[in-house]
């Protein structure tokens, strides 16, 4: 039976205790799949955005990608986004490690977006924030990822929920529903955030200019 991950997610925030929010770890792909994912977040989780993103091979990508981060963080501190969060974000950023991904994806390199590579990126990314959150003491870790179309929600909640522990809990999501992608654009649009045109890494950056550059 399929599991309808954004009731499951709506579930738990409606038991969330608004004086006392969860420490939430956020792994954070890019600024554009966070501003979605946050609206529906500060009002009830102590948010810490969590970018540590191998995948992204390119340093100039990585940084610009980073710079947007921060620059969301900003507007939502600054009062200046249109949700007001609980408690002021914080934002703890990995060095960029391509190395690991390119060791992750070895093999793997002509796959398509969507196939096996994708699901070794999404442990790697997701093992990451595990690890953090645990040491940490998160209550919870999750992803921005769901919120995009071309990423699967079902596979990115079920490795979420393998690495989940005794004292972490994923937290489980599909963004992409309540038409988030949409609130992704519509957000980007009025905050002025740089969306990329691919996924990451090199081979989705040719995939993406072999197929004539689609927005992420
Ligand atoms: S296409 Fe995206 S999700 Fe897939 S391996 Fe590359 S960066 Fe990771």
């Amino acid at each position: 039976m399929d599991i309808n991950y954004d009731k499951e997610f709506e579930k738990i925030k409606r038991g969330t205790d608004k004086s006392r929010p969860p420490k939430l770890l956020l792994h954070v792909c890019c600024a554009p799949c966070a501003t979605a994912c946050l609206t529906r977040l500060i009002d009830a989780f102590d948010v810490t955005l969590y970018y540590a993103n191998d995948n992204i091979t390119d340093t100039e990508e990585w940084a610009k990608r980073l710079q947007e981060v921060k620059k969301l963080a900003s507007l939502v501190n600054n009062g200046e986004f249109e949700i007001q969060p609980l408690v002021p974000l914080k934002t703890v950023v990995q060095p960029q490690r391509s190395e690991r991904f390119f060791a992750a994806a070895k093999g793997l390199e002509k796959e398509r977006e969507g196939g096996t590579r994708c699901t070794k990126c999404f442990e790697l990314r997701l093992d990451d924030a595990k690890k953090y959150a645990e040491q940490n003491n998160f209550d919870y870790f999750a992803t921005t990822l769901t919120v995009s179309p071309y990423k699967n929600s079902r596979l990115l909640n079920e490795i979420g929920l393998s690495l989940q522990t005794a004292t972490l809990q994923w937290l489980p999501t599909d963004f992409k529903k309540q038409g988030g992608y949409n609130e992704s654009i519509r957000l980007c649009k009025k905050y002025g955030i740089y969306r990329q045109h691919y996924c990451g890494c090199a081979y989705s950056f040719y995939e993406r200019t072999e197929l004539q550059s689609v927005p992420h």
